[in-house]
């Protein structure tokens, strides 16, 4: 008898544990029997797939409608030509070897074939596709007791499958096809769907009951299957309905086991204390809301009320701010910091980029005015020092920031992640504030922990302008407590984006920079953003992608627009490989307004604000998925004049990318943006690798549909983890935990 841990060459032999694993990663019992079909087939159902893609090996099971021979053109012999009925529709089939197949193959016969898709024009067909002509019992459920179960009739890999089973008889037993619904799995020519059907039929009837790890209460509540059932039922189901009840217990374990694992994270997190910092009344954070020279929205205000209750406690805050791009989140955390440094620490502001870092200290000096100048001689009284560290930063004054950190007299400390992480001691850091967070995964997040003094752990508030979705907020960030900022400040202007496509319309892109041309003429500033740098010199990760000829080049698209359409203006360069005083320099001229043009990359991505800037041009727009565009996007409008951004594109009108430039263009709804490009971009790629994926990651489980599923889950899991936080007594679930998925996969999800 057989258990889920037992590996599959001991139950199948080796040529087919060897190419299960190959072919699919599959190397215990556990993974075989999740690897789930992608259907099952039954007469007089939708069968195929639905326009498959070239190339893609399927399998498909139909009734045999047509079967003729017909003489080569080129050469001698005969094809054999079969048009099999699936019921939702006709797939044609040929044969090279006509005279030999059309034995076996015969007009009424019910078979499936497996195949490589082949388009010709809009029809595809499979050419020589491996078969297996199943019992006609099938067509007629009277028959199924008194008929023989004939010699199998087959072609392909499959007869030798079915002599190297150890033990097999002669032949293949096609009694396991003699069921009204037939398991049609992700298969490949050297494993067709119909040897994974025999490989799991074999391990089932070994297999010994499983206990179930999730207590029977819960089942009863939620109306969950057992798993001995869901895992025979999702293979061999009697009707389609079980199935579905199959699969919703399967999902269930997905998301139960994604919550386990942050439910203990959560757990280890409250375990540890905090510096309490309560809010004083006398302090630098009442004179700096005194001085506000706006009032905070409703949404502010309850968001910094949740985060100064949390400062407070003795338990770290691990909260997770997320707003629309300008929703104003910097005065939030710049309020908290403030909150912390009156208590008598320190906090540490991160950003992604080293461009984004020194705008943060430029602004957070700017709003505190005098004070945050601590030690300076127009200081105010309850001054604190703010200071930043970069990496352009001469070594004297990198000495001198260094110094105020470890010695406690800068307040708050301002530089990029990498910075802060590697060279900064804290005299007592209290706080630790993130900005974008969708950069940062939670090793950072750990590593910055073991700054904080005498075993404390610094309260943590990390902030994202691309909203996360709460499904996916719960499952990839589930430790993290959220809040969210839905309104923007009064006065905002509204953006108008449009899609200029460049093949079609020539002269709209001429009309583009003559309205840069306009808003410079009224006042403003205006950015033309590039996918690539093009000094041919790909060293940094993200450039490097799109490091495409076809594409404009910043460096190009620069000299271009200063000796062209712009060369009235004072046109600036910034991307990044410029040495970081250029660049420094270029942000600093742009913000000043010393620059009417800022020709870039994607630096400007996050964060950058300049409120006089109202125009963006986006050259290859095409070329950045939703989220950038919408992050790319909330550079302008930030003022009181409204906004334009011109999404710049090649492609064709008609197009899938077009749709997705066009839905950009539609809504400035980041919540609606961040699910659309989950969908498009992450889903596909990400999700789908850890879906279809080999050992471990989510198959049944979609992070975007299932919020109910992970509601329960993560309910479930709290109890379980508040009661036994290390699951001794539920080894069943610890075991479940580790098993079923592999949670790092996930921080993808919420990195960029
Ligand atoms: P983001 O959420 O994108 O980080 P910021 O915090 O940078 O947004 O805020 C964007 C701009 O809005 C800043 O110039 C900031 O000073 C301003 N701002 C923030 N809150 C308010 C408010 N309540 N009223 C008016 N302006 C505000
Ligand atoms: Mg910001």
């Amino acid at each position: 008898m057989a258990a889920l841990t037992d590996r599959l060459d001991h139950l199948l032999g080796d040529r087919a544990a060897n190419s299960l694993a190959q072919e699919f990663g599959l190397s215990t019992v556990a993974d075989l029997l999740r690897h789930y079909p992608n259907r099952h087939a039954t007469r007089g159902h939708a069968l195929a797939e639905e326009a498959p893609e070239n190339g893609a090996h399927i399998t498909i099971v139909g009734t045999v409608a047509a079967a003729e021979l017909r003489p080569m053109r080129q050469r001698k012999g005969y094809l054999l030509k079969v048009r099999v009925d699936t019921g939702s529709r006709q797939v044609d089939i040929t044969f090279f070897n006509g005279h030999k197949v059309k034995h076996a193959i015969k007009v009424g016969d019910h078979a499936m074939f497996s195949g490589t898709v082949k388009y010709f024009r809009d029809s595809w067909s499979l050419n020589h596709p491996g078969y297996l002509v199943l019992p006609n019992v099938l067509a007629d459920p009277e028959l199924t007791e008194s008929l023989p179960v004939g010699p199998p009739k087959a072609g392909g890999d499959l007869k030798a499958m079915a002599r190297s089973a150890p033990g097999a008889a002669p032949g293949l037993d096609l009694s396991i096809f003699d069921r009204p619904l037939i398991p049609v799995y992700p298969a490949t020519s050297r494993i067709e769907s119909w040897d994974i059907v025999r490989c799991v039929r074999q391990v089932l009837d070994q297999l010994d009951p499983i206990e179930d790890p999730l207590p029977a209460r819960l089942r009863r509540d939620r109306a969950l299957l057992d798993l001995d059932t869901a895992l025979r039922s999702i293979h061999f189901p009697e009707r389609l309905d079980d199935v579905e009840c199959a699969r919703a217990r399967l999902k269930f374990d997905e998301a139960a086991a994604l919550q386990l694992v942050l439910a203990q994270r959560r757990r280890e997190n409250s375990d540890r204390t905090a510096p309490a910092c309560a809010p004083r009344a006398d302090g630098v954070a009442a004179d700096f809301e005194r001085a506000l020279p706006f009032r905070l929205t409703a949404g502010q205000t309850t968001v910094a009320a949740e985060i100064g209750a949390d400062l407070a406690r003795t338990h770290p805050m691990s909260r997770l701010l997320q707003g629309e791009v300008g929703s104003g989140k910097t005065i939030v955390a710049l309020r908290a910091m403030l909150q912390v440094v009156d208590a008598g620490r320190q906090c540490a502001l991160l950003a992604p980029t080293e461009v984004l870092a020194a705008q943060h200290y430029r602004s957070i000096r700017r709003m505190l005015g005098p004070l945050g100048r601590a030690g300076e001689l127009d200081s105010a009284p309850n001054a604190t020092q703010v200071v930043q560290l970069s990496g352009s930063m001469g070594t004297p004054a990198r000495r001198a920031a260094l110094l105020a950190a470890v010695s406690g007299t800068a307040g708050i400390v301002i530089g990029t992640h990498a910075l802060i992480q590697d060279a900064v001691e804290f005299a007592d850091l209290g706080l630790v504030v993130v900005d974008e967070q969708h950069r940062f995964g939670v090793e950072q997040r750990d590593a910055l922990r073991a700054k904080a003094r005498g075993g404390t752990t610094p309260h943590l508030l990390v902030m994202t302008a691309t909203p996360i979705p709460r499904t996916i907020a719960m499952t990839t960030l589930g430790d993290l407590e959220t809040s969210t900022l839905t309104e923007l400040p009064a006065g905002r202007s509204p953006i108008t984006t449009r899609v200029v496509a460049a093949r079609v319309r020539p002269q709209w892109v001429e009309r583009a920079w003559v309205r840069i041309t306009e808003e410079v003429a009224a006042g403003r500033q205006a950015y033309v953003v590039c996918s690539r740098i093009g000094d041919g010199d790909g060293k940094d990760g993200a450039e490097k992608k799109s490091e495409t000829p076809d594409t404009h080049a910043v460096l190009d698209v620069y000299e271009e627009l200063r000796q062209g359409p712009l060369h009235d203006l004072r046109v600036g360069l910034l991307h990044g490989r410029q040495p970081a005083e250029e660049k420094d320099a270029a942000m600093r001229a742009f913000t000043a307004g010393e620059l009417d043009v800022l020709v870039c990359t994607t630096v400007v991505e996050v964060g950058v604000d300049v409120p006089n800037a109202t125009v963006m041009a986006i050259m290859d727009a095409d070329r950045f998925g939703v989220s950038q565009l919408h992050q790319l996007r909330g550079r302008i409008g930030r003022g009181t004049h409204p906004g334009l951004c011109l999404l710049i594109t090649e492609v064709a009108p008609d197009g899938a990318t077009m749709t997705r430039l066009e839905a950009v263009a539609a809504t400035t709804d980041g919540f609606e943006l961040a699910l659309l490009d989950l969908r498009t971009r992450r889903e596909g790629d990400v999700l789908g690798a850890a879906q279809s994926g080999t050992g471990g990651g989510l198959r049944l489980l979609s992070l975007l549909d299932d919020l109910e599923v992970i509601t329960a889950a993560q309910q479930f899991a709290r109890a379980i983890v508040d009661t036994d936080p290390g699951l001794s007594a539920h080894p069943g679930l610890a075991g479940m935990m580790t098993s079923a998925l592999d949670a790092r996969r996930l921080e993808f999800l919420a990195k960029s």
